[in-house]
């Protein structure tokens, strides 16, 4: 590791497992002080990353942050600025395949409101939430930032229903984002991954067997196996430091290819 991001402070949602986890972890190791948030429900697992990411002589803490409540979210930002003082970068994993009643494969013409409404107020809303709470820290303490959405692979492939209609959407947030941010000195960058090996993968697999799903999904690849949460964490941090510093409302596709073999690059 290197010190890319010795001396900054990171917030990253969703940070208690697969890709928030990876960035965390990474983003730590480069130097930054990190704060995971996320929801009750994963305080035991925030713990445990918060706990190697110590033991291995890194700087971290946990607050609750669920990303679907605006005033949730910045208070979680003030809680992490009390903590570690300027937060320069932003990770915006928080997010859902899925409502947990429905399955990933539900199509749009029945779908139930509550699945619908779910999956876009977790996955674009959560991530605008995010994005207003960082970007008003940055502006007003005057940080040179960078914001990072996790769109997907799906957000340029109509065939996952609401979270490709999620996923598109915040594809499209982030460039408005970037639009309005841009000149205030934050720079707001999209991370679009095909299928990487984490928790949401198994919701994703629809109850098939998920050995075989991601056996199928590898084979799809130019590069012949599916991500790892540390494959997307070494993008984010490219995008977190500043060695991005002239890029600004992109999209990277850390998938094996995938978008360049079926979604047109
Ligand atoms: P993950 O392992 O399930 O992690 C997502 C985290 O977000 C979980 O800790 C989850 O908590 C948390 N979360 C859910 N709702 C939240 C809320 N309202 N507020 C705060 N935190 C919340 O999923 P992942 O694979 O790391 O995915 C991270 C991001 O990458 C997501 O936006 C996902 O759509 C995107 N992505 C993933 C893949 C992939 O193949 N894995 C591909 C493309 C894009 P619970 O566990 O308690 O729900």
């Amino acid at each position: 590791m290197s010190d890319r991001l010795r001396g900054t402070g990171a917030f990253i949602t969703g940070g208690a497992s697969g890709i928030g986890a990876a960035c965390a972890q990474r983003f730590a190791a480069e130097g930054a002080a990190v704060v995971l948030g996320d929801l009750e429900s994963s305080d035991e697992a925030a713990t445990q990353v918060v706990q190697r990411i110590r033991s291995a002589g890194g700087t971290a803490h946990t607050i609750e942050c669920d990303v679907t409540s605006a005033t949730a979210t910045v208070d979680a930002f003030e809680a992490a600025a009390d903590l570690v003082g300027d937060l320069s970068c932003v990770v915006a994993s928080a997010g859902i395949a899925t409502h947990p009643n429905y399955g990933f494969d539900a199509g749009l013409l029945n779908i139930a409101p509550e699945h619908w409404n779910k999956v876009l107020e977790v996955n674009l809303t959560g991530t605008l939430h995010t994005a207003q709470a960082g970007g008003a820290h940055m502006i007003q303490r005057g940080i040179d930032g960078s914001i990072i959405t996790l769109a997907s692979f799906a957000a340029k492939r109509p065939t996952r229903g609401v979270y490709s209609v999620s996923k598109a959407a915040v594809w499209m947030l982030t460039r408005a984002l970037a639009e309005e941010l841009g000149p205030l000195g934050v720079r707001v960058n999209s991370i679009a991954p095909g299928v990487i090996d984490t928790p949401m993968t198994v919701a994703a697999s629809s109850g098939r067997d998920v050995e075989a799903w991601k056996e199928a999904q590898a084979a799809r690849t130019t590069l012949g196996r599916v991500g790892q949460p540390e494959d997307v964490a070494a993008v984010a941090l490219f995008l977190a430091s500043a060695d991005s510093a002239y890029l600004n409302g992109s999209i990277l596709h850390p998938d094996g290819g995938l978008a360049s073999s079926f979604a047109g690059g």
